[in-house]
């Protein structure tokens, strides 16, 4: 899920952005409201975050100019005007939530997933693959029912593989998309990664087939293995 956030106070942007970093989106923040509204026209992100007193425009023109253009990604406002008026004016302008400040980031966090529930269809917010599950909206992994604690990264490349599942991966490929750039194709993180992710979805009773599979000299596959619980002789 990618996040924009447009502020120009760049201690707010930057809790906001390591925030939800830690919560496993990818966060684009910008300072102003001119290459703000630029990037929320041409991005393709899933949210923004909006400060409504910016330079260059205002986080209420910025809103009205993009949902006159037809963006319609889901916006919160983030402002110290907390008036009721202000809140008002954002909601009519198109905003889909309104939090003033100084708020506490597990709200913040709290409001962007019920925004991006409320805009994704609730099937494509779940990733399947076997008996393990991705929720896209929360990061959170099972396997079953049983929840399976990884990092950003960990999740970030668990994503990719299964959305893709039973497709051969090379390692080149699978870095391009969950390291993107200024990466050493020569390293050996993605194996590092993968042995961990094994450590953790891998059932350990020696008879599952493997879900994530080394393919030699080329890269990596997640295959979609049928579980074997609940079968009832
Ligand atoms: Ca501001």
């Amino acid at each position: 899920m990618r996040i924009l956030v447009i502020e120009d106070e760049r201690k707010v942007a930057n809790f906001i952005k390591h925030g939800l970093e830690e919560e496993r989106y990818i966060v684009e923040t910008v300072a102003d409201g001119i290459t703000g509204l630029e990037m929320a026209m041409n991005n393709q992100v899933d949210a923004i975050l909006l400060d409504i007193m910016l330079p260059g425009k205002d986080g209420f023109t910025l809103l009205r100019e993009m949902r006159e253009a037809g963006v319609n990604t889901p916006v919160i406002i983030l402002s110290a005007r907390g008036t009721t008026e202000d809140r008002v004016r954002g909601l009519d302008l198109g905003a889909d939530d309104y939090l003033p400040k100084p708020f506490s980031f597990e709200e913040l966090a709290a409001r962007l997933r019920a925004i991006l529930r409320r805009s994704i269809p609730e099937k494509s917010t779940k990733l399947r693959c076997g008996d393990l599950s991705l929720d896209t909206v929360s990061h959170m992994a099972y396997r079953g029912n049983t929840e399976i604690e990884l990092t950003s990264k960990e999740y970030a490349l668990l994503e990719y593989l299964i959305r893709n599942k039973n497709r051969i991966l090379s390692r080149s490929t699978i870095t391009q998309h969950v390291w993107k750039h200024n990466f050493d194709p020569d390293s050996n993180i993605i194996d590092v990664y993968v042995k961990r992710i094994r450590s953790k979805i891998e059932k350990k009773d020696g008879n599952s087939k493997q879900m994530l599979q080394s393919i030699r000299g080329v890269g990596y596959r997640m295959r979609e293995v049928q579980s074997e619980d609940g079968i009832n002789g």
